[in-house]
């Protein structure tokens, strides 16, 4: 077998290329083609480098870069960056740790920075060194990771929710519920615990079928959306079983509000495109206990007095002091 090396050969002597030119075109192409905006900075605080990149990223007008770039093509940092802190969102952690690692020469950096119009920025940073110990100054790369950070807060916010109504799951509802008793208990407020059971709900799907069901309980969370504060928390706990937490809210505030999400329900029937379905809840209502040593302990309660609310002939709501 033979190899055809004479094109090689040809090439690298008609066109010998130094390592000094290779390495400036290579950082050329970096520059230019990298997602980051890059920023060099000497041991003497002048900025050496820059790319497009940087410049859009923390928006600096290049009248201004330009107006403070000196004779020999370097820019005092401070000048360059001065625009720019008034983007952090929290400008103080952010000096505090630059000033940190220019003192640690050897010290590496990564950081999320929030800015104030909603992105945020990925923040790496080394120090440049030669012939062992020799410091040169530090670069700089910014990513823009604002689009990932959205679709991971969006994934997170739907792996809390019931796909089917759009309000908290079982898990989720639980979590926030524990945080919401520490927080009542701390400000000694008061807190309306109910528990929701729709009524005949399997008679629903087996006259109506299960779409039929399903658009009832979507129907029914929208109405009590209608009642509920932004504050209140409502979660699926499953199949028809909805739990409520009503914050800094007393005895008259609680039933008050239990009463008209009974009667959203019963008041009206849900159409789902074919036939009007008439559907009715039964509730259990209670208050957070200073003796309660859990949420638990007062959705417990509720449970109660909910199937006391069933025994008694169901569309109405019971309480459990
Ligand atoms: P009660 O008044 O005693 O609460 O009677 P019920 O029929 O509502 O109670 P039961 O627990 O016997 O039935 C609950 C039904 O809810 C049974 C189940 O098929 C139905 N279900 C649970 N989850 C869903 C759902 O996501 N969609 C639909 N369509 N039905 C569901
Ligand atoms: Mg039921
Ligand atoms: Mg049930």
């Amino acid at each position: 077998m033979s190899v055809d090396v004479s094109a090689q050969d040809q090439r690298e002597t008609s066109n010998p290329i130094s390592r000094e030119v290779f390495d400036r075109s290579l950082l050329r192409a970096i520059n230019e083609a990298s997602p980051d905006g890059i920023l060099v900075v000497d041991d003497r605080g002048m900025v050496v480098s820059y790319n497009q990149r940087f410049i859009d990223i923390w928006q600096l007008d290049m009248n201004i870069v330009q107006a403070n770039t000196l004779t020999d093509g370097t820019i005092p940092e401070n000048k360059m960056m001065y625009a720019a802190f008034a983007l952090l969102k929290y400008p103080e952690p952010f000096i505090k740790r630059v000033v940190e690692l220019y003192a640690n020469p050897w010290e590496r950096d990564y950081c999320e920075i929030e800015l104030n119009d909603g992105r945020t920025l990925e923040r790496h940073s080394v120090g440049l060194h030669a012939d062992g110990d020799h410091y040169y100054g530090r670069v700089w790369f910014f990513r823009d990771v604002t689009e990932r950070k959205r679709g991971e807060a969006a994934l997170r916010e739907l792996a809390c929710r019931d796909p089917l109504t759009g309000e908290l799951n079982r898990g989720h509802f639980m979590e926030r519920a524990a945080e919401e008793q520490e927080r009542a208990k701390r400000h000694k407020k008061p807190l309306g615990v109910l528990m929701l059971d729709l009524d005949y709900f399997k008679s629903i799907n087996d006259r109506f079928g299960h779409a039929a069901g399903d658009k009832v309980l979507e129907t029914v969370c929208k109405r009590w959306r209608s009642v509920l504060r932004n504050a209140d928390l409502l979660g699926r706990l499953g199949g028809e079983e909805f739990a409520i937490l009503l914050p800094d809210s007393d005895w008259d505030a609680t039933l008050l509000v239990a009463e008209r999400l009974r009667s959203s329900i019963a008041d009206q029937p849900v159409y789902d495109g074919v036939t009007e379905i008439f559907c009715t809840v039964s509730g259990g209502v209670t208050l957070l206990s200073p003796t309660d040593a859990s949420i638990e302990d007062a959705l417990y309660r509720a449970d109660i007095a909910l199937y006391r609310a069933k025994n008694q002939g169901r569309n109405r709501m019971e309480y459990n002091p």
